[in-house]
């Protein structure tokens, strides 16, 4: 396969940016070779510079759950757009998107749009901090909320002590103000509110982990967490930035039959084009300017060409078996890799929710991230070179999550499926 145009764009782009990129994970870092310049999607395929296709499962880190270039998104873009690009006014997209979303959405009463998933979670910890008056916030280890500040946090040394950051620029004093807790550590929770709750404003948590591995928690953790928000009185946001919209059009509250006091969103929402969103009932979010004193605005949110190609997304996700024929579609193909891995006794394992999938190599399920074996990311990068070769595209780190979109049909679910059968018996 000739990757010739992808690498000496690469080679331009680093004179450009630094590593070449734009964000970080697309330099394929954690893999080998020069990043892909993509030059286009259809359906589930990409096309890069060089012009070799591949079956897409990072479908742009979970935005398009409708596969690239979705008709009624492209035309609902090109039909806005003829009349303009941005007013900074309200529109009437906005209420259509606004009203789309909350009659359908039962954990929701208002929402505000926002530009990108880290501005929509920055200002729900806002609003959280604002509506209780308190500093502190709690997050678990293994779940990303974009790249705020405070929650570029990790668990340092010892219990429920201060964090150490996961990136340099950031303040102490805010790293002081959050508390990382491993996930499922139900005992460390109830200790540390115990002790702290008077200066906790919320609990933030990723309630499907995708971001580092698919660390899928029980239903119980998740029930007790919000037990104990209730009992300690501290806000519970679900960062459901990944998951909104994922696993059901309720997303991960509606999946788990949980009322967080806050829900942020991104990636879906805006069919493949930026906003962000977050919500919650009535009254917390009549905290927020102008109604309230939680000040939070944006030039661009809510523009209405991103808002376009939302409400033609999600008018789709709406239809009937939408979600039920994703995941049908996603276990058919699982499947055939899941039975592959057994009868040959290969040490991998696919964790999978909805149309989200992972894969492990580990014998036992994972639902911590200490539990994933650092080491064990060498056959993933062998597995995602092998890939690219025979023309599938997996996102270019192990701890990332793939996707399976409505655009991927049962023949290109087969042709991945066997290729990646045949790459993981070539590894083992
Ligand atoms: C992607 C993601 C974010 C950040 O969203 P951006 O649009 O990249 O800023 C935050 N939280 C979760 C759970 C995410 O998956």
């Amino acid at each position: 396969m000739k990757r010739a145009k992808s690498a000496e764009l690469f080679e331009e782009a680093k004179t450009l940016f630094p590593g070449g990129v734009n964000s970080p994970v697309r330099a394929f870092k954690s893999v080998s070779g020069p990043p892909l310049f993509i030059k286009k999607g259809n359906g589930c395929i990409i096309t890069d510079e060089d012009d070799n296709d591949f079956i897409d499962f990072c479908c742009s880190w979970g935005p398009l759950i409708l596969g690239h270039n979705n008709d009624r998104i492209r035309e609902s873009i090109t039909e806005t757009i003829a009349h303009g690009t941005s007013f900074g006014t309200p529109t009437k997209l906005g209420n259509k998107i606004g009203r789309l979303i909350i009659e359908n959405h039962r954990y929701l009463d208002k929402i505000r749009f926002v530009s990108s998933g880290t501005e929509a979670v920055m200002s729900a910890i806002r609003l959280a901090r604002g509506y209780t008056g308190r500093d502190k916030v709690v997050k678990f280890e293994g779940c990303y909320h974009g790249h705020v500040d405070s929650l570029l946090v990790k668990a340092g040394s010892g219990l429920a002590t201060f964090g150490v950051s996961t990136s340099a620029g950031i303040p102490k004093s805010l790293i002081e103000d959050t508390y990382v807790l491993g996930l499922n550590d139900l005992a460390g929770l109830e200790a540390l509110l115990e002790e702290k709750s008077h200066e906790i404003s919320c609990i933030i948590i990723e309630p499907i982990p995708a971001n580092n591995g698919l660390l899928i928690q029980d239903n119980n953790f998740l029930a007790w967490v919000r037990q104990l928000c209730d009992r300690f009185d501290v806000l519970l946001i679900f960062d459901e930035v990944i998951s909104g919209f994922r696993v059901g059009f309720e997303g991960a509250a509606g999946y788990y039959h949980i009322q967080p006091d806050i829900i942020t969103f991104g990636k879906i929402i805006g069919g493949g084009m930026p906003v962000g969103a977050y919500g919650g009932n009535h009254e917390i979010m009549s905290h927020i300017a102008p109604d309230g004193d939680v000040y939070q605005a944006g030039t661009l949110s809510a523009n209405p060409v991103a808002i376009s190609a939302g409400i033609a997304a999600i008018e789709q996700l709406l239809e009937d078996g939408f979600y039920e024929k994703l995941e049908k579609k996603t276990n058919y193909f699982l499947d055939q890799i899941r039975t592959h891995i057994s009868d040959h006794d290969l040490p991998v394992r696919i964790q999978s929710i909805g149309s989200i999938f992972w894969f492990a190599f580990a014998k036992d399920r994972i639902a911590t991230s200490n539990e994933i074996d650092a080491d064990s990311m060498q056959y993933f990068r062998a597995m995602h070179h092998e890939l690219l070769q025979r023309g599938v595209y997996l996102g270019p780190s192990g701890y990332e999550v793939g996707f399976v979109s409505a655009a991927h049909d049962h023949k290109h679910l087969d042709i991945a499926a066997g290729h990646i059968n045949e790459v993981l018996s070539q590894i083992f």
